[in-house]
């Protein structure tokens, strides 16, 4: 599915990626850690299409990404990846299930099979109380779950989940990585930065980013 060759990514001069190379096969759960400041979220980025590397070739589902623009980078993001950043931005005025269904403003969808997916989603990560409650009244982990289902909402193909579970406790974490294994099982593949030791139980493969690059740990 992703194919990642020499990428160097730079920024004021400095490198922050040094030649890194990655394949990843469809339907695997991905683990990415390593010290804060390595460039893992710079590394989603591009994978995201949020962001270029300087050179280097980056390949998913076929499509060469690196010589693409933003827009056509964007559509793809739009219709077959799902991201999740550590900030969650959302519009605070409305409410959990009118953020959640965002990312299918402008599309045609079976309401009644998307509301119930977000019921299902919801439920499983515990927020199905908060549905109709303003974003403004949501904790930060409360948001961050709010952040998983948005992303999921579109059954993407790849989801990017840069710290899914910062601000959430072990036992949310746990059923966060459970959701995420299952799904892995259903078809989409899922790469995520995560500094959570919980990680690796869930996990098929797991890379550390450090200084020296990106290398394969399981
Ligand atoms: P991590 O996710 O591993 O904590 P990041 O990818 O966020 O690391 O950041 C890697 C390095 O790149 C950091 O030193 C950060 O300050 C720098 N960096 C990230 N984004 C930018 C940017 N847009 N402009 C300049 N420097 C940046």
């Amino acid at each position: 599915m992703i194919s990642l060759n020499s990428i160097i990514k730079m920024y004021n001069e400095k490198k922050i990626l040094n030649n890194i190379n990655l394949e990843i096969e469809d339907n695997q759960f991905i683990s990415i850690k390593g010290p804060s400041g390595v460039g893992k979220s710079t590394l989603l980025n591009i994978l995201a299409g949020l962001e270029k590397s300087d050179s280097g070739k980056y390949i998913f589902c076929n499509t060469p990404m690196h010589e693409l623009n933003s827009d056509k980078l964007s559509e793809i993001r739009g219709s077959q990846m799902g991201y999740i950043s550590q900030y969650n931005p959302m519009i605070r005025k409305c409410t959990v299930r009118e953020n959640i269904l965002v990312p299918l403003f402008l599309e045609k969808y079976d309401e009644k099979q998307i509301n119930s997916y977000i019921d299902e989603l919801s439920m499983y990560l515990k927020i199905e109380h908060l549905l109709d409650k303003k974003i403004e009244k949501l904790s930060g982990g409360e948001r961050q779950r709010v952040g998983i289902i948005r992303a999921l909402i579109k059954k993407p193909k790849l989801l990017i989940a840069d710290e899914p579970t910062g601000s959430l406790d072990e036992d949310t974490t746990i059923l966060v990585f459970n959701l995420f294994k299952r799904l892995c099982e259903n078809q989409m593949t899922i790469i995520m930065a995560t500094h959570s030791h919980l990680s690796s139980q869930y996990a098929d493969k797991e890379f550390i980013l450090d200084s020296k690059g990106l290398t394969y740990n399981f």
